[in-house]
């Protein structure tokens, strides 16, 4: 029978990176719900460390899968790492987060497992009565939240967004055990080579780990107070800067700014909405924020329903003198 949580703990850079450790927080507490064990799959080479870290950080067991195949993520040789892990340990439950390579693995691996994929989902639970795993994703361009439950197929599988839950706390005094599973990859059989990979350039905190966002929207009219206001804003606090999509859609800024359904979510200490309505596709990006300051000229917009502190006014005159209020602390 179908047993225990099991976490992807995707590995980068050589360590467990942070949406492993976030995923290993959810899949403790579904494992806590069902008394179930937590195991994580390490897929990589080399990763010992890592799956003695993933122990550290919640895991009952930690199950390796390595080769020096599986050095770079690749979708076919992951695919069949997992799908081998998978079928040997029997999963109830299999967690997946959306980075980018999660997000390329999960249906792939889904469909191998002639399983059931919930996707992009925000939260996991278990129902205290089917013992079922409960998925809640938005639908409908993130206007309504849907549940989604696979009753019969097993592993119940979900990819989970980064950034909507705690990462799991990590403790050096826990012990689990570390379990090697032998994988066979035909390297001549990868369809693909990774020839070099080149870092994105990025000045000042990265948007997604920055603990103070501050965003601009379309009532911004233009890039120049992007660059003139809102960023020399965002340096004084260390904070990083992100915007609408209609902005992004209005070539004001950079795609890799845009928070929302569509863009990058974040869950700041301190987000400021500047000049943004709050439509729910934005919302779905910040809404995790633990603590939400919205700057809007019309006191009717709908982020103030979302807000924990509203300021009504000109986002050019509001902004300059909080810059200059916090340059004075
Ligand atoms: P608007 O809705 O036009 O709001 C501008 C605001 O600025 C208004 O509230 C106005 O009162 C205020 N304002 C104007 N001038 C000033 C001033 N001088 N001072 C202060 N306030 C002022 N949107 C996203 O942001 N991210 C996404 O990832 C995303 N994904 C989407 C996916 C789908 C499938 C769909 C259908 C839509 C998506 N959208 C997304 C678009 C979303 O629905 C909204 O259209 C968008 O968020 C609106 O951007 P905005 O708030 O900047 O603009």
């Amino acid at each position: 029978m179908a047993q225990g949580v099991m976490v992807f703990a995707e590995v980068a850079g050589g360590e467990l990176s942070a949406i492993a450790k976030e995923m290993l927080g959810v899949g403790r507490r579904l494992a806590d719900a069902l008394g179930e064990p937590l195991q994580a799959a390490v897929v990589g080479s080399g990763v010992g460390d890592v799956a003695q870290e993933a122990i550290y950080h919640g895991a009952d067991v930690a199950y390796t899968a390595e080769n020096d195949a599986l050095a770079q993520y690749q979708t076919m040789s992951y695919t069949d790492a997992m799908e081998t892990v998978v079928k040997q340990v029997e999963p109830n439950v299999l967690v997946v987060g959306m980075s980018d390579n999660g997000r390329d693995l999960g249906p792939r691996l889904a469909f191998r497992l002639n399983t059931g994929l919930a996707s992009d989902c925000v939260s996991l639970s278990i129902n205290a009565e089917s013992k079922l795993m409960e998925a809640i994703r938005p639908v409908s361009g993130g206007n309504a939240m849907a549940t989604v439950v696979i009753e019969d197929a097993r592993p119940q599988m979900a990819t989970v967004r980064g950034k909507t839950a705690e990462p799991a706390a990590r403790d050096d005094a826990r012990s689990g055990s570390v379990e090697a599973i032998a994988v066979e990859i035909d390297a001549a059989s990868l369809t693909t080579t990774i020839v070099e990979r080149v870092k994105a350039e990025s000045e000042g905190v990265r948007l997604e780990d920055a603990e103070i966002v501050i965003s601009g929207g379309r009532g911004f009219k233009g890039p120049d107070d992007f660059y003139g206001i809102l960023e020399p804003c965002a340096k004084t606090m260390n904070g990083a800067v992100g915007a609408s999509r209609a902005a992004v859609d209005e070539g004001w800024v950079p795609t890799q700014m845009q928070v929302g359904l569509t863009g990058k979510i974040v869950s700041p200490k301190l987000y400021i909405a500047c000049a943004i309505s709050g439509a729910a596709q934005h919302m779905a990006g910040c809404g995790y924020s633990k603590t939400i300051v919205a700057v809007n000229r019309d006191p009717d917009a709908p982020i103030y329903q979302r807000a924990n502190i509203g300021v009504v006014g000109d986002y050019t005159k509001v902004l300059p003198a909080f810059h200059q209020k916090v340059a004075e602390l």
